[in-house]
């Protein structure tokens, strides 16, 4: 698709390549197989496939969780905020298509430059080291998301979920993929190649998946080894005894090793010490930032203003009033709520397939479009999920932002047309659908909650 005039420009001989010069190639260590997928267009798929590849089983998945849950009678979904969740993980995903390039890139200028081993093609050693190497550092890079003030900040979105299912899993933050990264550089030393790294990296990812969940319980001696669920519930309950623990992704080995590890044997409650009180899936990216940023300006010390994003997150700098300590067990938090009128709800759910559609078009296409067509895809995606999180706080931009959303895809589908680029059928059809859809959510005016 998008094969006209224009559009078919690639990442690779622009912006991209300024990441590595080609010069600096010259003078590299290994010619391994690596260096060849160092184009965008070759780098994106390979990575963004196996998250694509896995959407639809997310989302089986969540539906299987959402009717065993029901039988077990436990409430674990509501709309608004598994919407919420999932607008995040979109949105996050959206940004990776560009922060990879950094990322990958560069790993991939460090593996061919300065890896201390080159493993013969075929070796199961790269793979090894990468699994537990991976493993072991998004530990610390886990850990330090929780201890360290600025990478909290980063890390908050994911624990921002008052509740816990399937959709917490994919809750991700836009920017873990660059926080991360420092932690990762090391394998590239240890002769890990790209296309290993970039695996089993996604691999770990998609492990996680399943340990969000209350369904599955305790699991007997594969807890001693393994993360679960009931290990990384744990990790998300706000419960005094439960704050820093449980850092796993695969192994808990290491929380064991380094005294991290605390048993599931109280209820967890879930969400952050500060709570995040809104839908807005952009928003919860800057947050826990804002709130550092005021804690700075009342901080009287200048050493201390700066100290203040690498201490832990709870440190109050003196000369700063402490914040009151939320008690827990005395007193239980009511969980942030808004009704969603019906309408509201179903048009969040026919909005939903196709963004996630225009979202996997973007993961799996991004290297054809070009960044400036990926750019535009991954704004409209983001601010689709803006415009869910303003429906259900009943904002009244959300409606307004949305007509303009639709506008703008039509026009983009017209211009699409022009060129060749698509059948003017297709033009016809998208501009139908956006005007049906303005017209709805132009009557959503008019269910406006009342307390709103
Ligand atoms: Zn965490
Ligand atoms: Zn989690």
């Amino acid at each position: 698709m998008f094969t006209g005039h224009g559009v078919g420009t690639r990442f690779g001989p622009t912006w991209f390549q300024l990441a590595y010069t080609a010069r600096w190639y010259r003078g590299a260590k290994t010619s391994d197989r690596d260096i060849l997928p160092l184009q965008a267009d070759r780098i994106q798929p390979m990575t963004a496939n196996y998250i694509a590849l896995a959407i639809p089983a997310f989302f089986v998945l969540i539906l299987v969780e959402w009717i065993v849950a029901r039988r077990m009678d436990l409430a674990v979904y509501r709309l608004n905020d598994a919407v919420t969740d999932l607008a995040c993980g979109m949105g996050q995903q959206a940004v990776a298509i560009f922060g990879k390039l950094v990322i990958l890139g560069a790993y991939a200028s460090l593996y061919a430059n300065a890896t201390l081993v080159v493993f013969e093609a075929g070796s199961w050693w790269p793979w090894v080291i990468a699994f537990f190497g991976v493993d072991l550092m998004y530990y610390w890079w886990h850990r330090a998301s929780h201890e360290v003030a600025f990478l909290w900040a980063i890390h908050a979105v994911h624990h921002q979920s008052e509740d816990y299912n399937l959709a917490v899993a994919l809750r991700q933050a836009w920017f873990s993929g660059l926080s991360s990264l420092p932690f990762y550089l090391p394998l590239a030393l240890l002769g890990v190649p790209l296309h290993v790294f970039a695996t089993v990296a996604a691999f770990s990812t998609l492990y996680q998946f399943w340990i969000h969940t209350e369904t599955i319980g305790r699991l007997g001696p594969i807890e001693w080894v393994l993360n679960t669920a009931s290990h990384h519930r744990v990790h998300h309950g706000r419960n005094p005894r439960y704050l820093d623990r449980n850092y796993a992704a695969t192994l808990i080995i290491w929380d064991r090793l380094f005294g991290s590890f605390q048993i599931e044997d109280e209820r967890p409650l879930y969400g952050v010490i500060k709570p995040y009180r809104s839908w807005n899936p952009v928003w919860a990216n800057f947050d826990v930032w804002l709130e550092l940023w005021k804690k700075a300006r009342r901080t009287p010390r200048w050493l201390d203003r700066l100290r203040l994003w690498f201490a832990s997150p709870g440190w109050t700098p003196p000369g700063v009033a402490a914040p009151a300590v939320h008690n827990v067990e005395s007193e239980p938090r009511i969980r942030y709520r808004t009704e969603t009128p019906l309408p509201v709800g179903l048009y969040v759910l026919t909005q939903f397939p196709i963004a996630t559609l225009a979202l996997v078009v973007l993961m799996v296409h991004s290297g054809t479009i070009g960044p400036a067509w990926s750019l535009i895809v991954a704004v409209l995606i983001v601010m689709a999920g803006v415009v869910w999180g303003g429906l259900f706080e009943a904002k009244r931009w959300a409606v307004p932002l949305e007509i303009a959303r639709l506008a703008v895809v039509a026009a983009i589908a017209a211009y699409l047309a022009s060129t060749g680029s698509i059948p003017w059928q297709i033009a016809a059809a998208v501009g139908i659908a956006g005007a049906g859809f303005a017209v709805a959510a132009l009557r959503l005016n008019a269910v406006r909650r009342p307390d709103s």
